[in-house]
């Protein structure tokens, strides 16, 4: 028999299911659109369907239980998902005891970013690091601290959210209603909204043929390419999100001194942008604390990170 366990990543846009054993091989992977408008229901049969898919048919293969990542908020109490804000409809959604009745083995529920940082952790650039801190960036920023192999957890069993640390209280409002958050500031969107903001100061900027002259169309991802094409406005904009970015980190930095710090999303695949500002502020910040000898790192697991951290709670934990 080999012993499995499922990890669930379940994302605004996609939920991702992995038969993983206890070598943090991923065995077999399968993951569909969530759409989370048609409802938190229709939601979970589509999760179920993920990971009846991911199992398939193996009569050798013993599943030990399920380790699920979800966009946050979670309520681990209740083993429920409280998430209306990349999840529209998805208020107090249980989904642990929906699951453990489904395929009748234990079911544990965690923030996305707590998994994804504790499958660096078991599989990753962090392994057996004692202080782990991770940040996802990406469509928001996602925080976690992985110490001594434990999810540092706040008061109830809440998650930290490092991504609405106040970077700036004269900056934009963000959705959680305080201004000038850091992923309202350097995350995806952000990217794409100040690029539109200097639009006309820039008229033959590159990022407006990429989007095909429809600035509603603009994304980060125009902007970082622009960037690295040397466009004025691309260079601008990413320079400041790197900026912003870097304050949020030195922030981490000074608070936590954490052995490493793993940096992973869809953001950070323009890395080599970021990089050299936080390198700089880095050194410019932090004499309080031994700042230069704290690792950045890029994550090694990628999108597999959340599956892999998942399963690692149900191996860890029994
Ligand atoms: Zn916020």
């Amino acid at each position: 028999m080999v012993a499995v366990v499922i990890g669930v990543d379940l994302g605004g846009t996609v939920v991702r299911a992995g038969a993983i054993d206890q070598d943090a091989n991923l065995l077999a992977v399968s993951q569909a659109p969530i759409e989370a408008y048609l409802g938190a229901q229709a939601g979970l049969a589509r999760i179920i369907a993920v990971i009846e898919k991911a199992l398939g048919e193996h009569a050798d293969w013993h599943l030990l239980g399920i380790g699920f990542g979800a966009t946050g908020p979670v309520d681990r109490r209740l083993g429920a998902i409280q998430n209306p804000f990349t999840l529209p409809g998805w208020e107090n959604v249980p989904v642990v005891a929906p699951l453990r009745e489904h395929f009748g083995v234990p079911v544990r529920l965690e923030n996305d970013a707590d998994v994804a940082a504790l499958g660096e952790y078991w599989a990753g650039a962090g392994k057996g690091v004692r202080r782990l801190y991770a940040i996802t960036l990406g469509t928001g920023i996602g925080t976690a601290l992985i110490c001594d192999g434990q999810i540092y957890r706040g008061l109830d069993g809440s998650h930290p959210d490092g991504g609405h640390q106040i970077i700036d209280p004269m900056g934009p409002v963000c959705y959680c209603g305080a201004k000038g958050c850091w992923e309202s500031l350097a995350a995806g969107p952000a990217i794409a909204r100040q690029a539109r903001e200097v639009l006309l100061d820039f008229p033959s900027s590159r990022v407006l043929d990429l989007a095909q002259g429809d600035p509603n169309r603009i994304d980060a991802h125009m902007v970082a390419q622009a960037a690295r094409e040397g466009d004025a406005l691309g260079l601008a904009v990413m320079e400041k999100a790197s900026w912003y970015f870097s304050l949020g980190l030195v922030n981490i930095i000074t608070l936590f001194v954490p052995e490493m710090i793993v940096l992973s999303g869809g953001v950070m695949r323009s890395a080599s942008l970021f990089m050299p500002a936080i390198e700089t502020a880095v050194n410019d910040h932090n004499i309080m604390v031994p700042a230069s000898q704290v690792r950045i790192l890029p994550a090694q697991l990628g999108d597999q990170a959340g599956m892999i951290g998942a399963a690692y709670t149900i191996y860890q934990n029994g």
